[in-house]
């Protein structure tokens, strides 16, 4: 099925996303006998970035032999099914639990992209008529198909000349550094890290040794900034005890795969050691629930990257008095919650989803609080919210902001500087160059000094669309 193209005489690398921006991973690794693809990732955020998502693909996807993928976020999976509608017929290598998250993740962004459609059509503001989705649940489950699991630690040929090693990277299940071992004149490894976990993951092992690589593509998310773990955690410990105290409800929006995991092992521990009162805890959110399961099954049969100790505890993720909303009536329920109470439900910024029906009915009454969790970006609610808005809008109407709102970023499941830099040191020999991507431009530009400081190697930060030589 692949159309002619002309072959490159040696092989290349080409960025052709997260470059100056922390979405739309895409990276392409074009060789005399194959062209490979690593992460199909969605732009998302600003306009002119989001733009990109409907131009053309810049090379044909019907010349991609195969497509690599480090983890299942749409900002690394979430042009799959796009590229598989433009005619991308190969296979996608993944880990297992990537490919288990990608089945609730790709059909869940078809069902947005088909909203987003709609919506449009309904208030015919859109160029197009009717407005198309970028894709739909049927392109999300045909690319679906074209999975093929790997397990961690074995080279898999996945194109003439071309093996993928995947190695636990320790960010969220099944995520994995990628080795793209290129095999002709030379041997020569170009290594993808994806994007890296923390140290301190609860249910995740820390990301594996870095192994030696001729190139290698770094994220750097937070490239220019050190978590405060220990401040974090009081923080987060301290609202939950003052609003228990004063009767009222926590409202935590949070991303729906592995945030909401690690926000309920904490409220777990909290509980056991008798630090915040045993409340209910409400998960409100479909796809976080289908997280929550594949989550439970993976820790049940443990493996490469689960941290040992989970076996025979119970469900982990209760923290005593969980209450896991799976109908609309059972969501609709949890307006009746007196308090206190903790509320856990999507999306993770407030853009969207159940959580703005909870945010609604709790931010106007000073009893109650919300903690923001994660990375807030510009324009939306969770950041108006951490600036201090007085009041919000939502589902049409200004809401007044009484209640407490507790920022708590440090609940990452990014690596900082250190540790990527801690994760860079551990390989047997320095690589020709390291490639700094995924990052808003400042993160990017510090780590990428940081790494010629410290570790003096040569670094770049490419540009979008640039190509270099990897032989
Ligand atoms: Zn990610």
């Amino acid at each position: 099925m692949t159309t002619p193209r002309p072959r490159t005489p040696v092989p290349l690398l080409r960025f052709l996303g997260a470059t100056g921006t922390v979405t739309g991973s895409r990276f392409l690794v074009d060789t005399p006998r194959a062209r490979v693809l690593v992460d199909c990732g969605l732009y998302q955020g600003l306009k002119p970035l989001r733009l990109r998502n409907w131009s053309p693909f810049p090379v044909e996807p019907t010349s991609i032999d195969a497509v690599v993928l480090t983890h299942a976020h749409v900002d690394h999976s979430g042009y799959l099914p796009a590229l598989a509608r433009g005619g991308f017929r190969g296979s996608v290598f993944a880990t297992g639990g990537t490919l288990d998250l990608c089945r609730i993740v790709l059909p869940d962004s078809a069902h947005l992209q088909e909203e987003d459609a709609g919506y449009a059509n309904r208030k015919g503001f859109s160029k197009h008529v009717p407005a198309l989705p970028l894709y739909t649940q049927r392109d999300a489950e045909r690319v679906l198909e074209q999975f093929v699991a790997c397990a961690f630690g074995h080279a898999v040929e996945i194109a003439p000349g071309v093996h993928a090693t995947f190695r636990p990277a320790g960010h969220i299940l099944g995520s994995a550094t990628a080795a793209i071992e290129i095999t002709g004149a030379a041997t020569r490894t170009v290594l993808f890290s994806g994007d890296l976990g923390r140290r301190g993951h609860p249910i995740l092992k820390p990301p594996a040794r870095m192994p030696a690589a001729d190139f290698v593509v770094v994220e750097s998310t937070y490239g220019d900034r050190r978590h405060e773990d220990v401040e974090s955690l009081r923080r987060f410990e301290d609202a939950l005890a003052r609003t228990a105290a004063r009767g009222g409800v926590v409202v935590i929006p949070s991303f729906a795969v592995d945030r909401t995991e690690v926000i309920l092992l904490h409220l777990r521990r909290l509980v056991r050691e008798g630090r915040v009162p045993n409340l209910p805890v409400y998960v409100d959110s479909p796809m976080a629930l289908a997280a929550l399961e594949i989550y439970r099954r993976a820790l049940g049969a443990g493996g490469e990257e689960i941290r040992e100790g989970f076996a025979g505890d119970g469900d982990v993720f209760d923290p005593g008095r969980l209450i896991e909303a799976r109908s609309v009536e059972a969501s609709m329920a949890i307006n009746e919650e007196r308090g206190p109470a903790v509320i856990v439900s999507a999306s993770g910024m407030a853009s969207g989803g159940r959580v703005l029906h909870h945010l609604a009915r709790r931010l106007p009454d000073e009893r109650n609080a919300v903690v923001l969790v994660g990375f807030q970006a510009e324009g939306t609610r969770g950041r108006s919210l951490a600036d201090g808005a007085r009041e919000v809008k939502m589902l049409g109407r200004y809401v007044s902001v009484r209640a407490e709102v507790v920022a708590v970023p440090a609940f990452s499941v990014h690596a900082d500087q250190d540790e990527i830099l801690g994760w860079l040191r551990g390989t047997p020999r320095p690589p020709q160059t390291a490639f700094v991507v995924h990052g808003e431009p400042a993160a990017a530009a510090a780590l990428h000094d940081a790494i010629e400081r410290e570790l003096r190697w040569t670094a770049a930060v490419p540009r979008y669309l640039e190509q270099v030589r990897v032989d």
